[in-house]
């Protein structure tokens, strides 16, 4: 559990920040070199003269390779670059947004302008905050102290606490009485204090490892891999490559002509990349099995490649329940150290023909993959999916059927601890917006390639082991808190994670519980009591102070508008993980902690963590753009580098500095695609369609304009994922699950 601030800011829930026009309708400016200087701001009217065809950003993995080679060359740019920053001094300042100036800089900027126009522009959004707190799931590798005995639970109305080394066992009327460091519910419970963790983090295990699942009798690894191939007629398409290459498993046939370039067609590079994994998988993990299945008009089930192949064709293909059952009636593939040579031979016999069956292909492979958890699919394609369930060609005819289908197919794959991998090959669109539900919901990887580039995709999609599944995070705050951003606004939040990797990393952001909840806390008062017991226990200082305690311990109802004096001045946190691990065992890990709260936005400020706001900020933009919310993403983005800002820029240390380049490069990588795509409508249709999304969102006052703006907003969404270009989801998908380890590469 780490905290964006150590301490918790109790502050005024409705503070804003105005965003100029020039800033809104700019992207997000950060320097992408070391150097402190931001990189001067775009104009206004240069940017808006900017037509959308030539503004279509980089690909955010281009862009990072382009950086790495570029590395060498960045010392001497730098350089010229502060020359030119020099140079422009003058010019620079006037261009700082007014947020970047110094307080004496503002007043003097305002002074200079005569206030003939707002300043700060007419669009405002929620201003951004360190209450934020960030999981790496990577602490499950290792389970931490295992407690003897089952976890203590509160018995509180919708409260899911466990008794912690925060707990304070108290002597009650009948017995020994546990208050909620939570809720502040009364528990009587019967526990010696020796039984009560002693640490913050604590293991208990919620049942041993049956069998053996993914480990196998052997102890290594045994869980199936199926590559899923599109070989359908656009797989035929060749491609140049400079140079003359030579691709596994092809006789150099003199495609190599004068001009030094070779043709190779995608399917012959990823039957090459195919090839490729099965050598290393052999040497590296003898015991892994390997199907293969091909998808065109019908489905070519290879299997392991030593027994018969199987064809699937006609209505079969629109039939998910029979599909599910060949799938999970498949022979068990043989380990690839015996299989390596014939699935070989199989796959280099795929031509490219037909249509493309991808939806039914997934199917049959998550019905043969199911058998082992920790298995994965690694799907490859470069058209849309057109025959059979989970179709995606035309825009008008896609179903709601074939939009829910990738939902379904990524939960149950969850649910049986499988990943599912999506690489698309770059040339023609696939809907990856919806194609890359499936990894986005199985912690598989969305990569959206160039053919050459197949078998590093390959490696590093095998080499992202699964460390856990079936994870299921339970957060629990002080329940004078709530969770923010979420779909629940209770203090408790149960986010179902299912598969976990090294690089998994999930964030929550809370907030003060606004004073219109007050009616709905009394009445959770009044459950509790009833379930709890009406001792008047000693209580811990947290709740001595709390405001609900008051209400309980003879102060009228009407005390509860809490006085600022009385506030808690520590609050706890809880994050429970139920988790299986790869031996099988359920487990269920329990972090508690308490920090201390403050007022005093900039003290909170001043100890900011940017690899837990980072990660925050860009799960929270991706979100959104995945939502269709443009210019909430834009703001988010905008909101929460300005926080990052002032932090580096007032406190700072230079390493600090380049944190926040690194992080907030990442950010813009979204947040490019989504101002790209609002200027795209603006040149369109005059308008974007979240021009009027401020008001909607700030004066939802009737039910009607609520319901018409849920209307405008679905339509809205509608709209924009119709789209979205598979180079953007690939994109926004990426930021979205990306760790904090790699957003400061
Ligand atoms: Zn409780």
């Amino acid at each position: 559990m780490n905290f964006a601030s150590k301490y918790v800011y109790d502050g005024n829930q409705d503070e804003y920040e105005y965003v100029s026009d020039d800033e809104y309708h700019a992207q997000l400016s950060v320097s992408d070199c070391s150097s402190d200087e931001e990189e001067p701001q775009v104009s206004q009217a240069a940017a808006s003269s900017l037509k959308p065809e030539n503004d279509k950003p980089k690909s955010f993995l281009e862009r990072m390779k382009a950086s790495l080679k570029l590395k060498k060359k960045t010392k001497k740019k730098d350089l010229d670059q502060q020359k030119d920053v020099n140079q422009r001094k003058g010019v620079r300042e006037r261009r700082k947004h007014h947020w970047q100036r110094r307080r004496d800089e503002t007043a003097n900027a305002m002074d200079q302008r005569n206030l003939s126009s707002h300043p700060e522009g007419k669009r405002r959004f929620k201003k951004a905050d360190t209450n934020v707190v960030s999981v790496t799931l990577n602490t499950l590798k290792d389970p931490s102290n295992m407690h003897a005995g089952d976890a203590v639970k509160c018995g509180g109305t919708g409260c899911k606490a466990i008794m912690s080394h925060l707990s304070k066992l108290t002597a009650g009327v009948s017995g020994k009485v546990w208050v909620c460091e939570f809720c502040g519910c009364n528990n009587e419970v019967d526990v010696e204090d020796g039984e009560i963790p002693a640490v913050e983090d604590v293991t208990f295990l919620l049942e041993a490892g049956l069998s053996t699942e993914t480990a196998g009798t052997s102890g290594q690894d045994e869980s199936i891999v199926v590559f899923c191939i599109d070989v359908s007629g656009s797989m035929g398409k060749s491609f140049e490559i400079p140079g003359r290459v030579h691709l596994r498993g092809f006789h150099s046939d003199g495609s190599a002509d004068d001009r030094d370039v070779t043709h190779v067609t995608s399917l012959q590079a990823v039957k090459a990349a195919v090839d490729k994994q099965l050598e290393d998988l052999a040497k590296d993990h003898p015991n892994r099995r390997v199907a293969v299945i091909a998808f065109s008009d019908q489905l070519l089930v290879m299997g392991d490649g030593t027994t018969s192949q199987r064809t699937i064709f006609g209505h079969t293909l629109n039939d998910f329940k029979q599909l599910e059952m060949i799938g999970s009636e498949l022979a068990l593939p043989k380990p690839i150290k015996g299989t390596q040579h014939s699935l070989s031979k199989e796959i280099m016999k795929l031509y490219p023909t037909g249509f493309t069956a991808l939806g039914p292909s997934i199917v049959v492979a998550l019905g043969l993959a199911s058998r082992y958890s920790g298995s994965k699919i690694i799907l490859c394609t470069d058209g849309l999916a057109n025959v059979g369930i989970g179709k995606l060609n035309s825009l008008s005819s896609i179903s709601e059927e074939n939009i829910t289908f990738y939902n379904d197919i990524g939960e149950k794959a969850v649910e049986k601890g499988v990943s599912i991998s999506v690489i698309t090959i770059k040339c023609a669109e696939t809907r990856l917006v919806q194609l890359g539900k499936l990894a986005d919901l199985t912690s598989g990887q969305v990569n959206h390639v160039d053919p050459m580039k197949l078998t590093e995709e390959f490696s590093n999609i095998l080499a992202d082991r699964i460390i856990a599944t079936n994870v299921t995070a339970t957060f629990i705050l002080h329940k004078n808190l709530v969770f923010l951003e979420e779909d629940t606004k209770e203090y408790v939040i149960v986010k179902n994670i299912g598969n976990a990797t090294m690089e998994t990393e999930i964030t929550f952001k809370y907030g003060k519980k606004g004073t219109a909840d007050t009616s709905e806390k009394k009445q959770e008062k009044e459950e509790c009591s009833k379930g709890a017991m009406a001792t008047n226990a000693n209580q811990s200082s947290i709740d001595q102070s709390s405001t609900d305690t008051g209400a309980t311990s003879g102060k009228s109802p009407t005390d509860t508008g809490a006085t600022s004096d009385t506030a808690p001045t520590e609050l706890p946190f809880q994050l429970q993980l139920e988790y299986i691990d790869t031996d099988g065992t359920k487990a269920l890990r329990v972090l508690t902690q308490k920090r201390p709260v403050t007022q005093d936005r900039a003290l909170a400020e001043e100890y900011l963590n940017l690899e837990v706001l980072g990660p925050y900020a860009a799960q929270a933009c991706a979100n959104l753009a995945l939502r269709g919310e443009y210019s909430q993403s834009h703001g988010m983005a905008l909101m929460n580098q300005r926080l990052a800002w002032r932090n580096t820029r007032e406190h700072g240390q230079r390493s600090e500095r380049k944190k926040y380049n690194k992080i907030f490069s990442k950010i813009r990588s979204v947040d490019q695609h989504v101002t790209s795509h609002q200027r795209n409508e603006r040149s369109r249709f005059g308008r974007s369609y979240s021009d009027s999304e401020d008001e909607e969102d700030l004066q939802q006052s009737n039910a009607s304009s609520q319901r018409k703006s849920r209307i405008s907003k679905s339509k809205k969404r509608q709209q924009r994922t119709d789209e979205y270009t598979d180079e953007m989801a690939s994109d926004v998908y990426n930021v979205k699950n990306m760790s904090s380890n790699a957003m400061l590469l």
